[in-house]
């Protein structure tokens, strides 16, 4: 392990904002965090994928994704159409299920049940939050795991105990990982805290970190844990995803520590137009105490969404063949 890597070895890299205003009533005389830059690295992948995806149509493949979105939350509707773009900016095709909020549960059941079986489909996602009347879980269990692209499939998330990659990895613990490896961040070793144990982020996350070839040791702490600065304060690596705006606090992080920010959480804002905007699960002050920083937005959330691309490609190349990796 580089120790010199968690204190900012990299000094051509980005970094953060430096106009933060706690600034001044912070402790250390510190170098701002340097930016875990989530649309920089989803740009390299999308290259690669631009080539994946080439390769595949020489062959007469076109990958195809299908999106099911139930209901008119509108925050689901941005994630579903910068999905939607993403796959047409790559060449892959993509179909746009869109069902009101009070479609019956059978209903969807049905089209995951046709999508299954269509041969010309490599991927199907069900969007989050689905209306309170249907079981998120249950519709999840059946989409078949060769096209569970999300990765939320109790088989790609068994295999996924098993330390196996031959199933789809969960989008988001995916890209927060493929994100410090594109920072040149050597995990051997380190303390990683994550702060959440849910089923699509926090647990699948602990997993990968503590995964042979990454070899994190590595603490899950949530609403139970007891003395939660202290806790996150034992982390080389804290990866926040709780939902909860700004939680965590620069007191709560070892100086030099690498912090991943997957909160995603909409806070009121009256000097915005629009009256509210997006902030994390981890304050901005933490900037000054941390080595790397994730931002929100620009962190995790374009890594999502490049890893849904690629889990896409992947079960088109594994499902035809003909691609190059
Ligand atoms: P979730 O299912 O609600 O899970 C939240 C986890 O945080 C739970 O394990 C919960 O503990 C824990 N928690 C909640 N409040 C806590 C507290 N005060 N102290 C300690 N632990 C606490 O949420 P999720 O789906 O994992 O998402 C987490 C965040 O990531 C959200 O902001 C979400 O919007 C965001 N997100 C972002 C992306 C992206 O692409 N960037 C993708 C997915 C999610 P218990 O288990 O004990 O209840």
């Amino acid at each position: 392990m580089l120790v010199g890597v968690w204190f900012g070895q990299w000094a051509s890299k980005r970094r953060c904002d430096e106009s933060n205003p706690q600034e001044a009533a912070l402790p250390l005389p510190t170098v701002p965090a340097q930016l875990l830059d989530g649309k920089a690295c989803a740009t390299e992948v999308e290259a690669s994928l631009l080539e994946r995806v080439n390769a595949l149509k020489s062959n007469g493949i076109q990958p195809h994704l299908a999106v099911i979105i139930v209901g008119d939350d509108p925050a689901s509707h941005v994630y579903v159409n910068s999905k939607v773009n993403m796959c047409e900016r790559l060449g892959i095709r993509s179909t746009h299920i869109e069902l009101p909020a009070n479609t019956a549960e059978e209903t969807v059941r049905q089209h995951v049940a046709e999508l299954n079986l269509q041969d010309d489909l490599d991927g199907i996602l069900i969007q989050s939050p689905l209306p309170n009347h249907m079981d998120e879980e249950a519709m999840t269990d059946l989409i078949h795991p060769s096209k569970d692209v999300d990765g939320f499939h109790p088989q790609n998330l068994g295999r996924l105990v098993q330390g196996r990659r031959d199933g789809l990895l969960p989008c988001t613990p995916s890209g927060v990982m493929r994100m410090l490896d594109w920072a040149g961040i050597d995990l051997k070793g380190k303390r990683a805290v994550v702060l959440g144990r849910s089923r699509i982020v926090g647990m699948p996350a602990a997993l990968l970190l503590a995964s042979r070839g990454a070899d994190a040791t590595v603490t899950v702490a949530h609403s139970k844990t007891e003395d939660l600065p202290s806790v996150c304060a034992e982390a080389d690596v804290l990866v926040a995803a709780v939902g909860s705006p700004e939680m965590v606090q620069a007191s709560w992080v070892k100086p030099g520590a690498v912090v991943v920010d997957v909160g995603i959480n909409r806070v009121d804002d009256a000097s915005r137009e629009r009256g509210w905007r997006l902030a994390g699960d981890v304050s901005p002050e933490v900037e000054q105490v941390a080595s790397w920083l994730s931002p929100v937005p620009g962190g995790v959330g374009p890594m999502t969404i490049a890893m849904l691309m690629e889990n896409t490609v992947r079960s088109a190349e594994l499902r035809h063949g003909g691609g190059t990796e």
